[in-house]
């Protein structure tokens, strides 16, 4: 029977754990890492001898279609390469070994299916040989069902002998909303604390997510140009960029410095394993790790936790920024690999891909949804006037002798909005029909039209521009949104918060009062942001007196 798909969501609730249950949750977690291990070494091996099988070499040669998928089949089951084939492997495994004494059989038929998954990624060529993980490289691990192994109950996570309270404030709505929806499964998931592992309850609960009243979602199309660091992102009138790099310039140094230092550290505590002229020896090492050595790391790890925290705080900002103006979003699809090779550490700060993500996770559990537009569409060469000019990466600004001039990124995401498919399906020899083919073209009436419509010409789309950091990107949307709802041409919601049948004469108050609380959100926007700039640069400041202090204490 294959397996059914609802939507679900998660619930993180933070465990409380004395220093006993602390322990006893390393040993299992590091027996986790070594089941882990096993089991992606027997689906290596399955899958060596079943790439060596005849059989195997036949169905490769085969042309496309059902006898091909057959054969292929029929070689994965008779070598055992298969999720349920590894669960029996590891079940009999776990019972004659110290793990069965730790950890549970559904537990460890999710590690056994989170090594195959691995493995037959690595099989198809999607990834690459996955490794073998050292210790304290398993953070996280899950039941099957809410019933057996890892599980909630009654406001505690419940694994074999451990009963690990959750702490749960009774103010908070979005652990309220989850624990009041069926729970499919329970994850279990370690973080690095000020070196200190602390651990959290992951409840994937069936259902729609919790939805804060101040996040609007209207309808309409929003277009977004991606790149490494900046976004340009247009509506039907308006367009502006969005830099999605975390502010943390102070820290910058601060982790420059400390790298430095950690390295420093590592030289001074293994002199053995350096050459004369400092490059490392080869082979098998023994590395010793000095207090102040486990210190720096500590507080590294804390500065790159905190800048992913803010990171992710920021990107909810102009995803619900963006979904405020519209719940379908067309967006340029995009090599984010090939940025991050090109623009590491823009990437690295900004996280693209992780924002485009979490932009389409929230605008499909909101009724939207998010279109990625080939590229092969060459937004960023075409104007309206249907002349196609390839324009190097320096020239930020789209000039045409037709008389448009709008920011390169803002005209893209603007283009980007009419990109409208096709679908033919294509009629095989038998008569079947086959598979559709999707064909993408720009709407070029449209974009005629809404253009002929926007005031001034091309008064909403500048044509210069700075990128808008997220905060104030945010409160430059939630003011559009501020103009249209006095000039009452507001579009209509496209959710209603919680899924809530709403009739149509309520529906018109609801959203007033959204948009009350919107403009209220738009002007504690700016504020808030720099109360958390602010506590950055203390951070930086206080990291940089303790490094000072430190090398003055040293004699430096
Ligand atoms: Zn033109």
């Amino acid at each position: 029977m294959p397996p059914i798909h609802t939507p679900s969501f998660i619930t993180e609730i933070p465990l409380q754990a004395n220093g006993t249950q602390e322990h006893t949750l390393e040993v299992r977690f590091r027996l986790a890492q070594q089941a882990y291990n096993a089991c992606l070494g027997e689906a290596l091996r399955r899958l060596d001898l079943m790439r060596e099988r005849k059989a195997y070499q036949v169905a490769r040669k085969l042309p496309p279609g059902a006898a091909r998928t057959h054969a292929f089949r029929d070689v994965r089951n008779a070598c055992g390469f298969s999720p349920y084939s590894l669960h029996a492997w590891a079940t009999r495994y776990v019972s004659h070994t110290l793990l069965g004494d730790h950890l549970d059989v559904n537990t460890i038929q999710t590690i056994a299916t989170r090594a195959f998954r691995a493995v037959e990624q690595y099989c198809f060529g999607v990834r690459g040989r996955p490794r073998f993980k050292g210790p304290n490289q398993i953070d996280s691990v899950e039941g099957k069902s809410n019933k057996q192994g890892l599980r909630w109950n009654d406001r505690a996570l419940v694994w074999g002998d451990l009963t690990l309270s959750g702490i749960v404030s009774p103010r908070n709505p979005v652990i309220a909303h989850g624990l009041t929806h069926p729970i499919k499964y329970v994850r279990l998931i370690r973080r690095r604390l000020n070196g200190r592992g602390r651990f959290f309850a992951q409840l994937v609960c069936e259902g729609q997510p919790y939805r804060k009243a101040q996040h609007i979602v209207r309808e309409g199309i929003v277009g977004i140009d991606p790149g490494p660091r900046t976004f340009g992102v247009a509506g039907a009138d308006w367009g502006a960029q969005v830099d999605l790099q975390t502010p943390l310039k102070q820290s910058r140094q601060v982790i420059r410095r400390l790298q430095r230092k950690i390295d420093r550290q590592r030289r001074a505590n293994n002199k053995d394993n350096y050459n004369p002229d400092g490059t490392m020896k080869k082979g098998k090492r023994e590395w010793t790790m000095s207090k102040g050595h486990q210190r720096s790391r500590v507080t590294l790890a804390n500065i790159y936790r905190k800048a992913t925290a803010h990171r992710t705080s920021l990107h909810g900002q102009v995803a619900h920024a963006i979904l405020s103006r519209g719940a379908t979003i067309l967006i340029e699809r995009n090599s984010y690999r090939s940025f991050q090779r090109t623009y590491g550490k823009s990437v690295g700060s900004a996280a693209p891909a992780t924002f485009v993500n979490h932009l389409a996770r929230l605008a499909e559990s909101a009724g939207g949804s998010v279109v990625r537009v080939p590229t092969t569409l060459r937004l960023s060469q075409t104007c309206l006037c249907g002349a196609i000019r390839k324009k190097p990466l320096s020239e930020r600004v789209h000039r045409c002798d037709c008389g448009i001039t709008v920011q390169r990124d803002v005209w893209s995401a603007w283009l980007a909005r009419f990109a409208v498919t096709t679908i033919v399906t294509k009629e095989t020899s038998t008569g079947k029909t086959g598979k559709d083919i999707v064909t993408w073209r720009l709407d070029a009436e449209a974009a005629h039209a809404a253009w002929a419509r926007l005031p001034g010409s091309d008064a909403g789309l500048p044509a210069a521009s700075i990128p808008l950091p997220p905060g104030r990107f945010a409160a430059r949307v939630g003011q559009l949104g501020k103009r249209e709802l006095a000039s009452g041409r507001a579009a209509r919601c496209a959710h209603v918060a919680m899924g809530e049948a709403v009739s149509p004469v309520s529906a018109s108050e609801l959203v007033a009062g959204k948009a009350r609380l919107e403009t209220r959100e738009a002007t504690d926007a700016v504020p808030l942001r720099r109360l958390s700039l602010c506590s950055e640069v203390c951070v930086g400041r206080e990291n940089r007196g303790k490094l000072v202090g430190r090398r003055e204490s040293h004699g430096l």
